[in-house]
């Protein structure tokens, strides 16, 4: 696990929060799903700045380890990958804009055409150049659904297209065993027939470690390469933790008279005698205001609740049970990962899930790439 004391004491003037990623632990996340989907192929979703890690660093680490297929969902996103990774395959899962052809195959950026209107205007505007074509299996969101290839079919569309890749998406792979799943595999089957014969591309993390049938020739995992559960089921996480977030203390305060509270809106009294730290992330850093008064932290190996609301910058952590001499100021708690509260269940708690979580991971704290 990445423990802030693993890397370099912070420079002076570095911000109280760090971030730290390990990129040894995506690398290893990315070769377990390319061992358990063997002999399909395995992609990687960077989009949003690869799930708030850091779309370069990221991406090039996977890259090292021989990733070349990258899902992002904004042309910039794309452009931005290209440039780093000019050898790398990069699909657009947003689809193509109008009028924005010419600049996807200025930058070799595939396009993932989610409606009929973005394939002709593929075909006019870039004559055989490869892309994607997204079906609708019943997210009801992105994509085509029969009678739109069939028209597509009609007009001669079709014929011009130089079909790369065929994806879909699941409503709740991360249920295992939900209805839904065999009734869009049904109609993937049904829609892609309608198609010219092209690899497919199915599986989010979940149905990647599903199996065959929900993966397709090339899997599409995000989440589960940065860490977070691919199933919510309260089965033990399968992969490697790769984030944690951590904050220096600011200030020890010993708490010895009853009439104390702590934070914003006074909600937390302090029982004495008790020891306050007070340390350097909040909600701006991404940590979520929801968790105030009934997360966790671990600060010198011991667990220690957060009392009172979470502020922009600053957590207030009890540590009362945390013998004196074990924590000074400048040491680091650890508030996601790291031996901290792990991402799943910071997630849990503050009523959200790990994407989310991860996403709002601000650029406010030191950043610390690991591997
Ligand atoms: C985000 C996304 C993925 C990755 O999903 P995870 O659940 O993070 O593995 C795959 N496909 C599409 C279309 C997506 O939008």
């Amino acid at each position: 696990m990445p423990s802030a004391s693993l890397v370099a004491a912070p420079t002076p003037g570095a911000p109280p929060a760090r971030l730290v990623v390990d990129l040894a632990a995506l690398v290893a996340n990315w070769r377990a799903l390319v061992a358990v989907a063997a002999p399909s192929r395995v992609g990687a979703v960077v989009k949003a700045d690869a799930y708030g890690l850091g779309l370069v660093p990221v991406a090039t680490a996977l890259a090292q380890a021989r990733c070349t297929e990258f899902f992002v969902a904004t042309f910039e996103e794309g452009r931005t990958l290209r440039d780093a990774l000019p050898g790398a395959r990069v699909w657009s899962l947003g689809g193509l804009p109008a009028g924005a052809a010419a600049r996807f195959r200025a930058c070799g950026l595939l396009p993932v055409l989610n409606t009929a209107d973005e394939l002709r205007e593929w075909v006019r505007e870039a004559p055989m150049a490869p892309a994607a074509v997204h079906l609708d299996t019943g997210m009801t969101r992105l994509g085509l659904g029969a009678a739109e290839i069939d028209a597509l079919r009609a007009d001669g569309v079709l014929d011009r297209l130089t079909l790369d890749l065929v994806i879909s998406h699941f409503s709740c792979a991360d249920e295992r065993g939900h209805p839904s799943i065999e009734a869009q595999l049904a109609r993937f089957e049904d829609l892609r027939a309608r198609l010219p014969p092209a690899p497919t591309s199915l599986g989010n993390s979940a149905a990647t470690l599903l199996g065959p049938r929900t993966r397709g020739d090339l899997a599409r995992p995000g989440i589960a390469l940065y860490g977070g559960h691919p199933f919510g089921d309260g089965t033990p996480n399968p992969m490697r933790e790769v984030v944690s977030l951590h904050a220096r203390v600011l200030q020890l305060r010993d708490v010895t008279t009853s009439d104390v509270t702590v934070g914003y809106g006074a909600t937390h009294r302090v029982r004495p005698p008790a020891r306050i730290a007070t340390v350097g992330a909040g909600y701006a850093d991404g940590y979520p205001r929801a968790l105030g008064g009934r997360a966790w932290a671990s600060i010198a190996g011991h667990r220690v609740p957060v009392v009172g609301r979470v502020s922009m910058d600053l957590v207030t952590l009890d540590v009362t049970s945390v013998p004196r001499d074990a924590v000074q100021v400048g040491d680091y708690a650890e508030l996601i990962g790291g031996g901290g509260m792990p991402l799943d269940d910071v997630a849990r708690l503050a009523g959200t899930i790990s994407y989310e979580v991860l996403t709002r991971l601000s650029s406010r704290a030191e950043r610390v790439y690991l591997g």
